[in-house]
């Protein structure tokens, strides 16, 4: 064991939460160690967003020429796989500038707590002491694999999807979830014939359906099959592919499929070598860390951010929160504010919602206004051939307050940032639909859609 390094503050993991609370710890002074024992930049920079977005981008250029042959498609896949890993390795190698910049130490290795205050890091043939005055624990989290689908040559996770050298011929999907269907598409517009299988009533689950249904259309004309209510129970391997066999209303049926994609969620990694357990930090039945507003464990020195704590499992919520405990350790009053955390899906439309949806206001018995207006009247979209979908806006009905709003439609992961600080910033349809929108934008949609639900409003306040 080499000597004994201190840290005022010790983060396990360099995911978008862990780099960013070290990046914000050592901003406010503090001397701060990282730890990472896969790659810099964790699952978002390196199996994730990143690629994942990388690959989207590629595949939309592709379908864009609509070349169509399989030939072109290979080759086509190949560079998109080649362009996917410079954008990665850039990512990656920004993440670590910033570290660096910010006077974090990086050190690579397995991590593990011994006691309250020290962790040990295990390198390939070394073990090094870290002692610190707090952490921050940002260990993420890994693909949920079926029991009766364990993962192997021809069952994949979307680490081995977003790293296939070619483009299987078909693929069977199984989860409909943001992943299955941003991967899916994906892979469906590299020519790829996609089957997806989804337990619930409805792909994309967490979203309300009118939102969906622009989704499902794309989808149907990209040729992918989508099967709900179907639980993948077995798959049959041999050289060529798999049998995948599926369980729906009480009947079993089987699809035929180069490669199986496994996407049904993710599991927090507080198991293993971390030591909660060794340091009495409970887990909760999912593998969650419990924390208060400040990010804080009930070890108050501790702290756990991003996908091993409740709440959406998405980097800008882990980063949000990593600057948050951050903070808290500096002595800062900082709490989190879950308000308004946007939600995207990078599908073809785009989708994207934030804050409380129409269904949850009634849940709530909020008494609401909502406008509504479609990228269909909107110049800018209709010339960028981008005219599906609309805007919801959802405000209280006795205040104008915005307190949600969903979209489907072009550039809906960029559109929705107004949206965020709206809610923030507690702003009425009203501030919303005066703001002067550039012409012609597809931002006017936010526009038009605030204006329907402020004339509602108005007509509510003065009845
Ligand atoms: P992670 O990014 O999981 O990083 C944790 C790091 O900790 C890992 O690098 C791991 O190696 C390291 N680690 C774990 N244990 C130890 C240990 N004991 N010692 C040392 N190091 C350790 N989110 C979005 O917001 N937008 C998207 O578009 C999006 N797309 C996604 C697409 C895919 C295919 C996937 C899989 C995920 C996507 N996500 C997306 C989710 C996003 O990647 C995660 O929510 C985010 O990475 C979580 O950040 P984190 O900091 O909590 O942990």
């Amino acid at each position: 064991m080499s000597q004994l390094e201190k840290a005022d503050t010790l983060v396990i993991g360099s995911g978008p939460g862990g780099y960013a609370a070290a990046v914000r710890s050592a901003q406010l002074g503090m001397k701060t160690i990282i730890i990472e024992r896969g790659q810099i930049g964790g699952v978002c920079t390196n199996v994730g967003c990143i690629p994942s977005k990388a690959l989207i981008a590629e595949a939309h250029r592709y379908d864009s020429r609509r070349l169509w042959s399989r030939s072109d498609a290979l080759d086509s896949f190949t560079d998109a796989q080649a362009f996917k890993q410079a954008v990665v390795t850039k990512q990656s190698s920004g993440v670590r500038y910033l570290l660096q910049t910010a006077g974090v130490t990086v050190l690579e290795g397995e991590a593990s707590l011994i006691d309250e205050h020290t962790a040990k890091i295990k390198q390939s043939e070394s073990e090094q002491q870290i002692s610190f005055n707090n952490a921050i624990l940002a260990t993420g989290s890994r693909p949920i694999e079926l029991r009766a689908l364990p993962f192997g040559e021809r069952i994949l996770s979307s680490t081995e999807a977003l790293a296939l050298t070619h483009i299987p011929t078909s693929l069977v999907v199984i989860g409909g979830g943001y992943i299955g269907i941003e991967l899916g598409q994906m892979f469906a517009k590299f020519g790829c014939k996609v089957t997806i299988l989804e337990g619930g009533r409805q792909v994309l689950p967490g979203f309300e359906a009118d939102l969906v249904a622009p989704v499902i259309k794309q989808m149907n004309a990209d040729g992918i099959t989508v099967i709900t209510e179907a639980t993948a129970v077995k798959a049959e391997q041999d050289a060529d592919g798999l049998n995948l066999y599926y369980v729906k209303n009480d009947d079993q049926f089987s699809v035929r499929a180069e490669y199986a994609l496994v996407t049904v969620g993710r599991r927090p990694n507080t198991d293993g070598s971390l030591g909660l357990e060794r340091i009495g930090l409970p887990i909760t039945s999912r593998g969650l860390i419990d924390t208060d507003e400040q990010c804080r464990t009930a070890i108050p020195h501790i702290f756990a951010i991003g996908d091993i704590t409740d709440g959406p499992a998405l980097a800008h919520k882990a980063s949000y929160e990593a600057k948050v405990a951050a903070e808290a350790i500096a002595g800062q009053s900082s709490v989190v504010d879950y308000k308004a955390i946007p939600l995207v899906v990078f599908s073809e439309p785009e989708l994207a919602s934030v804050g409380l949806s129409e269904t949850e206001c009634k849940a709530r018995a909020i008494p609401v206004v909502v406008g509504k207006s479609s990228f269909g009247i909107n110049g800018r979209a209709l010339a960028l051939k981008a005219a599906e979908g609309f805007v919801k806006v959802i405000a209280d009905s006795e205040s104008g307050i915005v307190l949600g709003a969903q979209l489907v439609g072009a550039e809906a992961s960029t559109l929705i940032s107004e949206l965020a600080l709206a809610i923030e910033m507690g702003a009425t349809v009203e501030d919303l639909t005066m703001t002067i929108h550039p012409h012609p934008t597809l931002g006017e949609v936010i526009m038009e859609a605030a204006g329907n639900a402020a004339t509602k409003y108005l007509k509510n306040k003065n009845n």
